[in-house]
């Protein structure tokens, strides 16, 4: 494809992507496609190229209907994942660029906006000062707890991990409401399911009973065990809850614990001040995440991750073949961030948060965030007055965890009948066996009508 062409084909693909998002809300939320269906409507791939004008009409005749769109504004399920139009078109600029970012070297400017980017987030997000110059975007916030128990493990080693791997005494500590990624990473890591500790929550708000957390890392250090890290959650996934992680950390220092704070929905919040008491004790973590691909308007993937010890991360995780060796990195004056993830190559993924933080600035931000709190807090409030649907859990922020006094079968059953309206899309939870709607109020574009109207199909 020539330059000329491209700018051609490319004003329709981005006429097509302004016209789907113009007419979002007319689809039904949830793809309606039988298993197979997609694959069915392909054809072979052609042996002879065939231009762009085939695919646009696939586009339309079978993505579309197989597609489930996050976008919508009756999208309440899971958490949000923002793909704002500002973002798509940095995300076009990284690949138009098309740079490969694993070294300074490799294109410097990759790599100096997102470290700029993230010391300016450090001073938005009122986030301590010992992040500043520890931040680094990874692909998701999976990822990030992967490298924050890598580098748990390699400090807890006293830096001997990177050489001889785990001995199998190491423990990590996560509450029964921690998201799975946890649970993965200390398998990847080599730990194994037997090395991770559910901590119970607090039955009233669900979040981590840290008595409990003192007993067990006691308990485990007098085995001989070694504690290595503790994840605390702010905005857990089921529910929304906050774990304390002030006196976390009193636990985590009594015994050298590398305490990640796992803030992949909520960790967004920060940027107002008003939300900032959830994040009380941060200072005193080692690492935090917070994806911007999920409350902060910027397109999957991309999440935000600081460490108060790259200088750990980095012995954990560098490695330097010959091929790679260049002046920059052996100056010692550069980051190179391929140290600080799992992949080598990266994205220049930081070009559509800067799209993000640039178009809409600071405040503009911070109002999507605050619209989607008051939404939450009139359905709150709906909730409250009703006699047939109560909370489950306090809401926190944007997330209300709902159910029908009646029981699991009602709450249930309109779960379903919401569902298969095609007008809205709600998942649900588990809150101590009793089943629960999560409405997670997040996309773009949902105003007060469509949560007015979720209610009411919901209360029907
Ligand atoms: N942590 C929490 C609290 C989450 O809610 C999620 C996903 O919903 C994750 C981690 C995993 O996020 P990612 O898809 O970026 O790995």
């Amino acid at each position: 494809m020539k330059p000329e062409e491209f700018r051609r084909i490319g004003h329709e693909v981005v006429d097509w992507i302004a016209d789907y998002r113009a007419r979002v809300e007319d689809f039904p939320v949830r793809s309606q496609v039988e298993p197979g269906w997609v694959r069915g409507q392909l054809s072979a791939l052609p042996e002879r190229g065939e231009g762009f004008g085939p695919l646009l009409a696939d586009l339309d005749r079978v993505v579309l209907p197989g597609t489930t769109h996050w976008q919508h504004p009756g999208f309440f399920a899971y958490f949000p994942s923002n793909a704002s139009l500002p973002s798509v078109l940095g995300d076009l600029l990284s690949s138009g660029l098309g740079v490969q970012g694993m070294l300074w070297a490799t294109s410097p400017a990759a790599t100096e906006v997102e470290q700029h980017l993230m010391d300016e987030l450090v001073a938005a997000m009122d986030l301590p000062r010992s992040f500043l110059g520890g931040g680094v975007i990874q692909d998701t916030a999976s990822s990030a707890a992967l490298v924050a128990v890598l580098a748990a493990l390699h400090r807890s080693s006293g830096g001997t991990w990177r050489r001889s791997g785990v001995d199998g005494a190491e423990t990590v500590y996560v509450s029964s409401q921690t998201h799975s990624s946890l649970e993965r990473a200390a398998r990847l890591a080599g730990l194994g399911e037997q090395a991770v500790r559910s901590v119970p929550v607090s039955p009233s708000t669900l979040a981590m009973d840290v008595a409990a957390l003192a007993e067990r890392v006691r308990a485990d250090v007098a085995a001989g065990r070694r504690p290595v890290l503790v994840c605390a959650t702010v905005g857990t996934t089921g529910t929304g809850a906050v774990d304390p992680l002030r006196e976390i950390a009193d636990v985590c220092a009594e015994h050298g614990i590398w305490l990640h704070v796992d803030a992949a929905w909520a960790g967004p919040a920060a940027l107002c001040p008003e939300f900032r008491d959830l994040f009380d004790g941060l200072e005193r973590a080692d690492s935090f995440t917070a994806n911007a691909h999920k409350w902060m308007l910027t397109a999957f993937d991309l999440s935000l991750f600081w460490t108060a010890h790259p200088g750990v991360l980095v012995d954990a995780l560098a490695i330097l073949p010959e091929y790679l060796r260049n002046t920059a990195t052996e100056s010692g004056a550069v980051v190179d961030y391929r140290d600080w993830q799992i992949p080598l190559g990266r994205r220049f993924r930081a070009l559509k948060l800067w799209s993000v933080l640039r178009w809409y600035g600071l405040e503009g931000v911070r109002a999507h965030l605050r619209g989607h709190v008051e939404l939450a807090a009139l359905l709150e409030s709906w909730v409250g007055a009703s006699e047939d649907w109560e909370l489950v859990t306090p809401r926190t922020l944007s997330l209300v965890t709902i159910a029908r006094r009646d029981g699991d079968d009602a709450t249930r059953a309109a779960m379903d009948r919401v569902n298969g309206s095609g007008r809205v899309f709600v998942t649900h939870t588990v809150v101590d066996g009793r089943f629960a709607i999560r409405v997670a109020i997040g996309a773009e574009a949902t105003r007060e009508e469509h949560v007015r109207a979720l209610w009411k199909a919901l209360d029907a």
